[in-house]
């Protein structure tokens, strides 16, 4: 018998695996249907030992100083800060939008201050900022949102940034100085080794098993347990009692090149022309010296794996509705991404899922139902 079905390999399953092994000795089963751990931060050496991220470009980032020193526990790690350029206008500009970015873009030779008010003479003015579009025209203008947001959102979701909260465009920001890191947070690295052996060391223990190519509805009636932890997608659970929940998928292209560089930064985005949203170089992210190089493109689809929810008030309508029925579930706990229908980064998953481990620890009596 198993104390937990966790249901998901990746940041969500495997914390609260280890954390109901190590800190209250329970039993605890893991099942993916993929063929491996770690969810969508799995990476593997591709045939020519170069480390690729099967899901697209990881890179850690957070302010919690808490959730990187728990982390750190299982991995060393490598100090990166992530850079972006974008091709507009057939040009190689910083992403997000800063001095340099406005200055070689226009031909112009601003200073910051004189950046500062070169927005505010083009930024347009929006009562009450709710979309995607708003937030962006609001500070930087029309034609830079054109050129930077517009075309580089539709891609990606396959509908209008007016059609979508402002949580997403907002995710980038915009500035007035030279500072071009992607993140600014407080922690930035990435795992020495990378994120599949820091879920092993995650998941090494000798209360947790762990089943991968097993779906949770096969195994469910098979295998006996007490409780649950989800975190494949709610809608999924519930079988679709209100339809589907948008969930946006990707298709990754892997390609190596027998030359050692291709780009002059990790990710190089493309928000004006192509088929794919960005093309990302793992090299510059994981600090491997090697005679090739590999990439990742990103094409963006309707149709394939959930990873990314789509937020839009009519989609968090529906996920309130579920959520209702993941409430009334007395011995399902829901947790991660797809679960919890929420477009969070790595290191919000991690601190969604010590907090639920915390929540666990008030209301579950460790030896509850044991024989
Ligand atoms: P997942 O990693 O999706 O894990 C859920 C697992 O559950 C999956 O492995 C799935 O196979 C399994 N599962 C689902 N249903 C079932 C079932 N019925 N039976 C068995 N198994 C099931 N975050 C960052 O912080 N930095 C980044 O740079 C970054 N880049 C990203 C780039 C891309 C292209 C994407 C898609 C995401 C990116 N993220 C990034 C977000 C990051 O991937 C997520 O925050 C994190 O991986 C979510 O972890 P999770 O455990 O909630 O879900
Ligand atoms: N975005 C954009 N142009 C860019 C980069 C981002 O329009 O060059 C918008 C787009 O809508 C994207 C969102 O900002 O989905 C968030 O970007 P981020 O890089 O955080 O996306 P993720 O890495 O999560 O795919």
């Amino acid at each position: 018998m198993y104390d937990w079905l966790i249901v998901g390999a990746g940041f969500a399953g495997s914390v609260l695996a280890e954390r109901l092994a190590n800190e209250r000795g329970e039993r605890v089963l893991v099942v993916d249907r993929r063929n491996h751990i770690g969810g969508n931060a799995y990476d593997r050496y591709d045939k020519d030992g170069l480390l690729v991220h099967e899901y697209g470009p990881h890179i850690f980032h957070t302010n919690a100083r808490s959730i990187f020193e728990y982390l750190s526990r299982f991995t060393e790690w490598r100090p990166y800060e992530h850079r972006v350029l974008g091709e507009v206008d057939g040009k190689l500009v910083p992403i997000p939008i800063n001095l340099d970015t406005v200055n070689t873009l226009y031909g112009l030779n601003l200073t910051s201050d004189e950046l500062e008010s070169w927005f505010v003479k083009r930024a347009e003015v929006v009562n009450e900022i709710n979309t995607s579009e708003d937030v962006v025209v609001s500070k930087v203008g029309r034609e830079l949102y054109e050129k930077f947001f517009r075309g580089y959102t539709r891609k990606q979701w396959g509908i209008d940034p007016s059609e979508l909260d402002k949580s997403v465009t907002a995710r980038v920001p915009t500035r007035t100085s030279r500072d071009d890191r992607y993140f600014t947070d407080e922690f930035q690295a990435m795992p020495k080794h990378g994120y599949t052996r820091m879920f092993e060391a995650m998941l090494t223990h000798p209360l947790i098993n762990v089943m991968v190519q097993t779906d949770y509805k096969d195994v469910r009636d098979l295998i006996l347990h007490r409780k649950v932890i989800f975190t494949g997608p709610i809608d999924e659970f519930f079988e679709y009692r209100y339809g589907r929940l948008p969930y946006r998928s990707l298709r990754f292209e892997h390609i190596t090149l027998q030359q050692e560089w291709s780009q002059p930064v990790g990710t190089v985005n493309y928000p004006q022309t192509q088929d794919y949203t960005r093309i990302s170089e793992y090299k510059h992210i994981t600090g491997q010296q090697h005679p090739k190089t590999s990439l990742t493109y990103e094409y963006p689809t309707a149709v394939g794996d959930p990873y990314y929810p789509i937020p839009r008030p009519e989609n968090a309508e529906l996920y309130k509705r579920y959520e209702r029925l993941a409430l009334a579930e007395q011995n399902v706990w829901f947790v991660g991404r797809l679960a919890t229908y929420r477009y969070y980064n790595m290191d919000q998953v991690v601190g969604q899922a010590l907090a639920t481990f915390r929540r666990i620890q008030e209301s579950v009596p460790t030896d509850v139902g044991r024989m």
